[in-house]
Protein backbone atom coordinates (compact mmCIF):
# COMPACT_ATOMS: atom_id res chain seq x y z
CA UNK A 1 0.00 0.00 0.00
CA UNK A 2 1.53 3.27 -0.52
CA UNK A 3 -0.01 6.40 0.02
CA UNK A 4 1.11 10.26 -0.54
CA UNK A 5 -0.06 13.36 1.98
CA UNK A 6 -0.38 15.69 -0.04
CA UNK A 7 -0.74 19.33 1.56
CA UNK A 8 0.33 22.87 1.76
CA UNK A 9 2.73 24.11 4.95
CA UNK A 10 1.65 23.28 8.08
CA UNK A 11 -1.65 21.54 6.79
CA UNK A 12 -1.32 18.76 9.51
CA UNK A 13 0.90 16.10 6.88
CA UNK A 14 3.41 14.90 9.77
CA UNK A 15 0.22 14.81 12.64
CA UNK A 16 -1.90 12.42 10.18
CA UNK A 17 1.24 10.89 9.06
CA UNK A 18 2.13 9.26 12.33
CA UNK A 19 -1.68 8.04 13.12
CA UNK A 20 -1.59 6.39 9.71
CA UNK A 21 1.53 4.42 10.24
CA UNK A 22 0.74 3.61 14.05
CA UNK A 23 -2.75 2.63 12.70
CA UNK A 24 -2.19 0.17 9.36
CA UNK A 25 1.53 -0.28 10.75
CA UNK A 26 3.14 1.32 7.20
CA UNK A 27 6.18 2.76 7.12
CA UNK A 28 6.63 6.64 7.50
CA UNK A 29 8.90 8.35 5.11
CA UNK A 30 8.83 12.14 5.91
CA UNK A 31 11.42 13.94 3.62
CA UNK A 32 11.27 17.10 5.72
CA UNK A 33 12.64 15.13 8.55
CA UNK A 34 15.11 13.35 7.05
CA UNK A 35 16.51 16.35 5.30
CA UNK A 36 16.11 18.02 9.44
CA UNK A 37 18.38 15.16 10.30
CA UNK A 38 21.21 16.08 7.70
CA UNK A 39 20.81 19.54 9.40
CA UNK A 40 22.18 18.09 12.80
CA UNK A 41 25.72 17.65 10.77
CA UNK A 42 26.58 21.26 10.83
CA UNK A 43 28.73 20.45 7.52
CA UNK A 44 28.86 21.89 4.14
CA UNK A 45 25.38 19.89 2.85
CA UNK A 46 24.04 21.19 6.34
CA UNK A 47 24.65 24.62 5.88
CA UNK A 48 23.36 24.89 2.02
CA UNK A 49 20.14 22.89 2.69
CA UNK A 50 19.40 25.02 5.85
CA UNK A 51 19.63 28.43 3.52
CA UNK A 52 17.64 27.01 1.16
CA UNK A 53 14.63 25.64 3.71
CA UNK A 54 14.59 28.73 5.66
CA UNK A 55 14.04 30.72 1.95
CA UNK A 56 11.42 28.67 2.21
CA UNK A 57 12.38 27.26 -1.54
CA UNK A 58 12.85 23.40 -2.25
CA UNK A 59 15.91 21.40 -2.28
CA UNK A 60 17.18 20.25 -5.12
CA UNK A 61 15.22 17.43 -6.88
CA UNK A 62 18.63 15.30 -6.86
CA UNK A 63 18.92 15.00 -2.79
CA UNK A 64 15.55 14.27 -2.50
CA UNK A 65 15.23 12.22 -4.64
CA UNK A 66 18.70 10.20 -3.82
CA UNK A 67 17.19 10.31 0.31
CA UNK A 68 13.65 8.44 -1.26
CA UNK A 69 15.79 5.99 -3.26
CA UNK A 70 18.16 5.11 0.18
CA UNK A 71 14.66 4.49 1.91
CA UNK A 72 12.66 2.74 -0.65
CA UNK A 73 15.19 0.25 -2.11
CA UNK A 74 16.81 -0.53 1.49
CA UNK A 75 14.19 -1.46 4.08
CA UNK A 76 11.45 -4.05 4.88
CA UNK A 77 7.84 -2.82 4.35
CA UNK A 78 4.28 -3.13 3.80
CA UNK A 79 3.37 -0.05 2.55
CA UNK A 80 4.63 3.35 2.80
CA UNK A 81 3.28 6.74 3.73
CA UNK A 82 4.78 9.55 1.69
CA UNK A 83 4.93 12.99 3.60
CA UNK A 84 6.18 15.38 1.69
CA UNK A 85 7.57 14.21 -1.01
CA UNK A 86 6.60 14.81 -4.32
CA UNK A 87 6.32 18.68 -4.22
CA UNK A 88 6.83 18.76 -7.59
CA UNK A 89 5.81 17.24 -10.91
CA UNK A 90 9.57 16.03 -11.88
CA UNK A 91 10.03 14.71 -8.25
CA UNK A 92 6.32 12.86 -8.98
CA UNK A 93 7.35 11.36 -12.33
CA UNK A 94 10.29 10.13 -11.11
CA UNK A 95 8.40 8.29 -8.14
CA UNK A 96 6.37 6.75 -10.70
CA UNK A 97 9.39 5.46 -12.40
CA UNK A 98 10.96 4.64 -9.03
CA UNK A 99 7.88 2.47 -7.88
CA UNK A 100 7.98 0.35 -11.42
CA UNK A 101 11.06 -0.73 -11.25
CA UNK A 102 10.29 -1.60 -7.99
CA UNK A 103 6.84 -3.46 -9.40
CA UNK A 104 4.89 -1.47 -7.20
CA UNK A 105 1.82 1.07 -7.57
CA UNK A 106 0.83 4.01 -6.25
CA UNK A 107 -2.90 3.49 -4.58
CA UNK A 108 -4.04 6.72 -3.13
CA UNK A 109 -2.81 10.72 -2.59
CA UNK A 110 -4.90 12.30 0.02
CA UNK A 111 -5.44 16.08 -0.24
CA UNK A 112 -5.65 17.44 3.16
CA UNK A 113 -7.45 20.58 1.61
CA UNK A 114 -7.12 24.00 4.00
CA UNK A 115 -7.41 27.74 4.05
CA UNK A 116 -4.23 29.93 4.27
CA UNK A 117 -5.77 31.61 7.23
CA UNK A 118 -5.66 28.36 9.50
CA UNK A 119 -2.44 27.65 8.23
CA UNK A 120 -1.15 30.79 9.24
CA UNK A 121 -2.09 30.22 12.92
CA UNK A 122 -1.17 26.56 13.26
CA UNK A 123 2.38 27.49 12.24
CA UNK A 124 2.92 30.07 15.09
CA UNK A 125 1.87 27.41 17.86
CA UNK A 126 3.72 24.82 16.17
CA UNK A 127 6.23 22.76 18.46
CA UNK A 128 8.10 19.62 17.86
CA UNK A 129 9.61 17.03 20.65
CA UNK A 130 13.38 16.55 18.96
CA UNK A 131 13.44 13.02 20.74
CA UNK A 132 10.73 11.39 19.53
CA UNK A 133 8.99 13.92 16.06
CA UNK A 134 5.78 14.61 18.01
CA UNK A 135 4.53 17.16 16.78
CA UNK A 136 1.89 19.50 18.96
CA UNK A 137 0.76 22.45 18.50
CA UNK A 138 0.39 25.15 21.76
CA UNK A 139 -2.63 27.34 20.00
CA UNK A 140 -5.26 24.40 19.71
CA UNK A 141 -6.41 22.87 22.93
CA UNK A 142 -6.59 19.52 21.85
CA UNK A 143 -2.75 19.37 20.40
CA UNK A 144 -1.01 21.10 23.35
CA UNK A 145 1.33 19.18 25.58
CA UNK A 146 0.12 18.54 28.98
CA UNK A 147 2.87 20.39 30.73
CA UNK A 148 3.25 23.49 29.00
CA UNK A 149 5.79 23.07 26.18
CA UNK A 150 7.49 19.69 27.11
CA UNK A 151 6.93 16.79 25.64
CA UNK A 152 4.33 14.30 27.04
CA UNK A 153 6.65 10.93 25.65
CA UNK A 154 9.87 12.31 26.90
CA UNK A 155 9.83 15.00 29.22
CA UNK A 156 12.03 17.38 27.10
CA UNK A 157 11.46 21.02 26.26
CA UNK A 158 9.81 21.11 22.91
CA UNK A 159 11.26 23.11 19.71
CA UNK A 160 10.32 25.76 17.60
CA UNK A 161 11.00 24.47 14.05
CA UNK A 162 13.39 27.38 12.39
CA UNK A 163 11.21 27.79 9.30
CA UNK A 164 7.74 27.88 11.45
CA UNK A 165 7.71 31.75 11.68
CA UNK A 166 5.41 34.38 9.27
CA UNK A 167 8.15 35.28 6.66
CA UNK A 168 9.32 32.05 5.82
CA UNK A 169 5.39 30.45 5.72
CA UNK A 170 4.60 33.54 3.26
CA UNK A 171 7.31 31.90 0.72
CA UNK A 172 6.81 28.10 1.67
CA UNK A 173 3.31 28.65 1.10
CA UNK A 174 3.88 30.45 -2.79
CA UNK A 175 6.67 27.88 -3.58
CA UNK A 176 3.46 25.04 -2.40
CA UNK A 177 1.32 27.19 -4.74
CA UNK A 178 3.51 27.30 -7.86
CA UNK A 179 5.48 24.12 -7.49
CA UNK A 180 3.20 21.55 -5.20
CA UNK A 181 -0.61 22.40 -6.22
CA UNK A 182 -0.20 21.27 -10.06
CA UNK A 183 0.39 18.09 -8.39
CA UNK A 184 -3.27 17.90 -7.49
CA UNK A 185 -4.52 18.12 -11.05
CA UNK A 186 -1.82 15.37 -12.06
CA UNK A 187 -3.08 12.67 -9.41
CA UNK A 188 -7.01 13.94 -10.19
CA UNK A 189 -6.79 12.77 -13.71
CA UNK A 190 -5.30 9.11 -12.79
CA UNK A 191 -8.57 9.28 -10.31
CA UNK A 192 -6.39 8.64 -7.24
CA UNK A 193 -6.64 11.91 -5.44
CA UNK A 194 -9.09 11.99 -2.19
CA UNK A 195 -9.98 15.47 -1.03
CA UNK A 196 -10.26 15.33 2.98
CA UNK A 197 -10.91 18.92 5.08
CA UNK A 198 -8.09 19.43 7.00
CA UNK A 199 -9.62 22.51 8.78
CA UNK A 200 -11.40 20.42 10.96
CA UNK A 201 -9.96 18.37 14.17
CA UNK A 202 -7.09 15.89 14.29
CA UNK A 203 -9.34 13.06 15.01
CA UNK A 204 -12.03 14.52 12.86
CA UNK A 205 -9.60 14.13 9.85
CA UNK A 206 -7.89 10.87 10.59
CA UNK A 207 -11.38 9.58 10.73
CA UNK A 208 -12.01 10.78 7.01
CA UNK A 209 -8.56 9.60 6.41
CA UNK A 210 -9.43 5.96 7.55
CA UNK A 211 -12.68 5.93 5.26
CA UNK A 212 -10.87 6.32 2.59
CA UNK A 213 -7.64 4.17 3.67
CA UNK A 214 -10.14 1.21 4.52
CA UNK A 215 -11.99 1.65 1.22
CA UNK A 216 -8.19 0.24 -0.15
CA UNK A 217 -8.56 -2.93 1.94
P1 LIG B 1 8.26 19.92 5.52
O1 LIG B 1 8.73 19.40 6.83
O2 LIG B 1 7.65 18.86 4.64
O3 LIG B 1 7.38 21.15 5.67
O4 LIG B 1 9.58 20.41 4.74
C1 LIG B 1 10.40 21.44 5.24
C2 LIG B 1 11.27 22.00 4.12
O5 LIG B 1 12.12 20.96 3.60
C3 LIG B 1 10.52 22.50 2.89
O6 LIG B 1 10.06 23.83 3.06
C4 LIG B 1 11.58 22.38 1.80
O7 LIG B 1 12.54 23.41 1.89
C5 LIG B 1 12.28 21.08 2.18
N1 LIG B 1 11.63 19.90 1.56
C6 LIG B 1 10.93 18.91 2.19
N2 LIG B 1 10.51 18.00 1.32
C7 LIG B 1 10.95 18.39 0.10
C8 LIG B 1 10.83 17.87 -1.23
N3 LIG B 1 10.15 16.74 -1.47
N4 LIG B 1 11.43 18.55 -2.24
C9 LIG B 1 12.12 19.67 -2.01
N5 LIG B 1 12.28 20.23 -0.80
C10 LIG B 1 11.70 19.61 0.25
Amino acid sequence: MNIILLAPPAAGKGTQSSKIVSFYHLKHISTGDLLRNCLKKNDDLATSLREVMNAGKLVSDEIILKLIENELVDSDYEGVVLDGFPRNLTQAKKYEELLNKLNQTLDLVLYLDTEKEVLEKRIVGRRTCSSCGKIYNVMIEEEKPKVEELCDNCNISLTHREDDNSETFTKRFETYMKETEPLIQFYENKGILKRIDASLSTEEVFNLIRKEMDLLK
